[in-house]
């Protein structure tokens, strides 16, 4: 289906206010509501219920009494009711898009693909369901191996602000499928988008499948992963909290999917045409606003072509539009707040001390029009693989760019950060390409397109970059258990158990 008309900003209408969803109803919060801030211009773009104990209470209790009936429909139902949600999402792409616009900053045009690949998770689910459950079972000597998936109960999800659509068709769409119901808390920095999708998805759902908690972390996050009735927990955020949720699943023996921050290594061979390889690793730093798990943000360049293509490099950084995110033609758009644009540039300060080169950028700019929103330039620093600069991650349009003379020597560099989520790889010599990819401690490689983001390609972590993988089918697994049942066709013999 094409993309409906454009939506001009001045016509959204956001509701006055978001109460969390509770067994299908929009619920008074006890504590009242937390602004919803546009980070470009400051002003208020409504009100998100601050969710506690109570709310998750309820959502909880909603969300396990509505368990049986959803775990006992038909997989057919199910995966029509996913398709429904995809339509939904897809009729109500423009409006939702724009709101999300507003909400974290970010520029306007790189909601098409967030939303088409929204749309597609749950269509992905909705079809990959109809066949997760066939074959497995055989018979054994005097009766039948019968193995079957179920799904593992209520699950606590939380996601986090930079991509706040994809995040919920990530968590939503493979638990759904597989049969649990599902309490939500959405992120405090940008979650209206979600408020109004989750909405439109409770009255397509049973009551009480999904629910959703808006509120702050250490209230509305930390009440839903202390709750006793959650069989499953999913987080998507910063290692630090992932670290919590993790030992959280750990005392309450429980399954956990973590998907975590990343520092991830994008490596130049020196056979690549340069001017192309410099626009993919622009395109590898800035996207998201920078503010990405996924990120190229290490960029590790050969020896041979290094001069030519940090200067390239700097030119092209030059050139991306730093605007209004509400203009399609932005290319970066606001920080989604000023703790996270001071964290930033925190960071600068940091590589300079010590000893790094702020190549191009490091600065905040102001946008005409705009003078509230933390608009960052896109920043080239040259850094030694062992500066902090180079190993934590800095979740802004910020890259580190280095020198490397041997293939062994680049593979070492890639993998010694504490993360793992992703790598890019650019060359025209296959074996380098595919020799390196194996060696590279990463869930996912791109090689020579950075972000190639492919249907039914696990996506997760290595080391610290989490636990787990979604947007595949491994999600499913992720979602259920497995039990097996052997049936014998009748009792042993009389006197076996002499
Ligand atoms: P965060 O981890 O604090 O927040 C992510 C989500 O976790 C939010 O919904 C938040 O409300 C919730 N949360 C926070 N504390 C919680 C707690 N004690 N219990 C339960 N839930 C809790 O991330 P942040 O503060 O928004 O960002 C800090 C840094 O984290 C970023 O600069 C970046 O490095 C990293 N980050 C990574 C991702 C990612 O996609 N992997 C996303 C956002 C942030
Ligand atoms: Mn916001």
């Amino acid at each position: 289906m094409e993309t409906l008309a454009p939506i001009h900003p001045n016509t959204i209408e956001f509701a006055e206010k978001y109460g969390p969803i509770i067994n299908g109803e929009i619920v008074e919060p006890i504590n009242g509501y937390i602004d919803a801030v546009n980070p470009a211009t400051g002003k208020v773009l409504s009100k998100i219920g601050r969710c506690g104990k109570e709310e998750v209470n309820q959502a909880v209790q909603a969300a396990s009494t509505a368990l049986p009936a959803w775990s006992n429909t038909s997989i057919e139902e199910r995966s029509r009711l996913l398709n429904k949600i995809a339509d939904v999402l897809e009729e109500n792409q423009e409006r939702l898009k724009m709101m999300e616009c507003l909400d974290t900053g970010r520029p306007l045009h790189e909601f098409d693909p967030d939303y088409k690949l929204s749309i597609y998770q749950f269509r992905y689910f909705a079809s990959a369901i109809l066949t997760y459950y066939e074959g497995a079972s055989h018979p054994v000597q005097n009766g039948y191996l019968l193995t079957k998936k179920e799904p593992l109960g209520v699950c606590g999800q939380i996601i986090p602000w930079n991509v706040p659509m994809i995040m919920t068709a990530f968590k939503l769409a493979p638990a759904l499928a597989a049969g649990n119901t599902i309490v939500l808390k959405p992120a405090e920095d940008a979650c209206l988008s979600v408020m109004e999708f989750t909405k439109l998805v409770a009255d397509i759902l049973p009551k009480g499948v999904v629910n959703v908690v808006p509120g702050y972390g250490v209230e509305a996050g930390q009440a839903l992963i202390d709750h006793p009735g959650i069989d499953k927990l999913a987080f998507t955020g910063s290692v630090n909290v992932g670290r919590l949720v993790g030992k959280t699943a750990g005392e309450k023996i429980i399954p956990v999917t973590l998907e975590l921050g990343g520092k991830s290594p994008h490596i130049v061979f020196p056979d690549v045409d340069i001017d192309r390889a410099v626009e993919n690793a622009v395109f590898g730093f800035t996207t998201f606003n920078g503010q990405s798990c996924i990120l190229g943000t290490r960029i590790l360049i050969h020896d041979d072509i290094y001069e030519t293509f940090v200067e390239k490099l700097i030119e092209r950084a030059k050139q991306v539009k730093i605007g209004p995110p509400t203009d399609r033609s932005t290319r970066l758009g606001s920080i989604i707040s000023e703790k996270q644009a001071k964290r930033i540039l925190h960071y600068f300060e940091i590589a300079k001390k010590e000893g790094a080169k702020i190549l191009y950028g490091g600065n905040r700019v102001t946008v005409q029009g705009h003078e509230h929103g933390y608009f960052i330039e896109p920043t080239i620093i040259e850094a030694e693989p062992d500066m902090r600069i180079a190993q934590e991650e800095i979740f802004g349009p910020a890259a580190t760019v280095t020198r490397w003379n041997d293939v062994n020597e680049v593979i070492k560099i890639a993998n010694d950060v504490e993360y793992g989520l992703a790598a890019g790889i650019m060359t025209n010599n296959l074996e380098n390409a595919l020799q390196t990819a194996n060696k590279l401690e990463a869930g996912s490689v791109w090689i020579n397109s950075y972000f190639n983001f492919q249907s039914g390609a696990p996506f997760g972590g290595y080391k610290n970059s989490g636990v787990g993988r979604e947007y595949s089918k491994e999600a499913l697994d992720a979602y259920s258990q497995s039990k097996s049942i052997v049936a014998a066709y009748q009792l042993p013999p009389a006197g076996f158990f002499k």
